[in-house]
């Protein structure tokens, strides 16, 4: 099949990397000349394991393609997936104007029957306003073409993407066409084989599908979180808490990780948008808003236990962090707990010594040169004059730890680990203060 995709993101580079490399014919369109050229030449402007291997096989046998010229890119596929961004608006909604640009762009261009297809994350009601989008051009032009859109959410982990779009749960694809109920068939037909993980439905349907998805693995996160800080207060260990709760068939054990709260690009921004589309309705999800709530205190932890353990007397003190990626396995850092500790501690006047297996570049691209700011090559060299050590991150490599060389080499004996890695007893006979999430801060 031919296919087009718009944006050369995460979701965009996965998606079309993925398609060719079952033997779709795929050209990928971006409006950043940088990323572009970079990707003609090979290089893959995001970390994402897997993913450079998958472009460069496929962009050697010529079924992936990358270009700045749209026209083109509109003429290419039957499909034209959307896949660009839809940040949060200053109100909390999701922000359509990339999303509705691509739509234009289509309109504009099209010169025969086109299936548009919503990848990006976008709330209900969206694909009648890209349907109306494309319309509107066409009219200007004083042509009519066939077309379609359907709503096909995306679902893929950052740092386990081609995994996810290769072996996920389920392809969900919000359509009324049986015409696009077999393109569909068609484009994903590789990824179907096993067994048949394709859902149709009405496409307002898997529109709220995507977002109730992040909701709910999001209100899991802030829940064990808001149970981490009772058990806090009561003299209650929240990892004892988490084994009796996920054993439980009904519960389970996965996304109940108590931590420094969550990040990313898409829960935070979905939970928003949610909410927002809630109050658009005059419907509030009071749930929803709490989650958020929640997670926006949760972020502020981590700062809150170095004041409690320095007393309040940051200024002047270096802080080692090990973790800046907003989760494992990517160097994303949108809305990354890292970020709201850093800028704690900068305005407290304390200085940051950080390492990130991934996350380096992204972070001086975010935050520049700065004095107060220091980022190693080596999780080791962030220790060198630190006062304290504070893991955001559970990157595996930070899993295991010399606590007795640790104690000697910080300049006061304390760790405050925000992803609960490791057990309070053995870095506590090191002679090290341990303060982790929901575990009774303890000398
Ligand atoms: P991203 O910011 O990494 O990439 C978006 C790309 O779109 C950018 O390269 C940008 O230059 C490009 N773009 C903007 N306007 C364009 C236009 N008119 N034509 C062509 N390209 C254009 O975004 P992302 O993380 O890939 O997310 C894309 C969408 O997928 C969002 O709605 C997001 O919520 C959703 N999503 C993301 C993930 C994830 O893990 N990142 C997972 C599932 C769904």
């Amino acid at each position: 099949m031919k296919i087009t995709i718009f944006g050369c993101g995460y979701v965009g580079l996965v998606t079309g990397a993925c398609l060719a490399d079952v033997g779709h014919e795929v050209i990928c369109v971006d409006v950043n000349e940088n990323t572009v050229s970079a990707l003609k030449a090979g290089q893959v402007p995001i970390y994402e394991p897997g993913l450079e291997r998958l472009i460069l096989d496929n962009l050697a046998a010529g079924r992936l393609n990358f270009t700045t010229d749209a026209p083109e890119a509109v003429k290419f596929g039957l499909l034209q997936f959307i896949a660009v961004g839809t940040p949060s608006d200053e109100d909390g909604s999701a922000d359509l104007k990339y999303v509705l640009k691509v739509a234009e762009t289509i309109g504009q261009h099209m010169n025969e029957y086109k299936i548009i297809v919503d990848k990006s994350t976008v709330p209900v009601g969206t694909a009648e306003k890209v349907e109306r989008a494309v319309a509107d051009e066409l009219e200007k032009r004083g042509v009519a073409f066939d077309f379609d859109v359907c709503s096909n959410p995306e679902f893929l982990k950052e740092g386990a993407a081609i995994e996810d779009f290769s072996r996920g749960s389920r392809i969900i694809v919000g359509t009324e066409s049986e015409r696009v109920r077999e393109a569909m068939r068609q484009c994903y037909g590789p990824y179907n084989r096993q067994r048949d993980k394709l859902m149709f439905m009405g496409v307002r349907s898997a529109e709220l599908t995507k977002y109730a998805a992040n909701a709910l693995l999001a209100t899991k996160i802030s829940f064990i979180n808001e149970v981490a800080n009772l058990a806090e207060h009561l003299g209650a260990e929240i990892e004892e808490v988490r084994h009796g709760i996920g054993s439980d068939p009904r519960i389970g054990y996965s996304f109940i990780y108590p931590g420094c709260g969550y990040g990313g690009s898409c829960f935070p921004k979905d939970v928003r948008a949610l909410a927002n589309t809630a109050d658009e309705i005059g419907q509030p999800a009071h749930i929803i808003k709490a989650v958020e709530r929640v997670n926006d205190r949760q972020k502020n932890k981590l700062f809150e236990k170095l004041s409690e353990a320095f007393d309040g007397q940051l200024a002047g003190k270096t802080i080692a962090l090990w973790g800046l990626a907003f989760k494992p396995g990517t160097d994303d850092m949108r809305e990354a707990p890292s970020r709201a500790l850093m800028e704690a501690l900068w305005g407290a006047g304390a200085q940051v010594q950080a390492f990130d297996p991934e996350a380096s570049n992204e972070c001086r691209r975010l935050y520049g040169e700065r004095d107060d700011l220091v980022l190693a090559e080596q999780r080791e060299d962030t220790l060198e004059g630190a006062h304290a050590l504070v893991i955001c991150t559970e990157w595996k490599a930070f899993r295991t730890v010399d606590f007795s060389a640790l104690s000697k080499t910080l300049l006061e004996p304390i760790i405050v680990d925000g992803r609960n890695l490791f057990h309070p007893d053995t870095v506590k006979a090191a002679g090290l203060a341990y303060y982790a999430i929901g575990r009774g801060d303890s000398v």
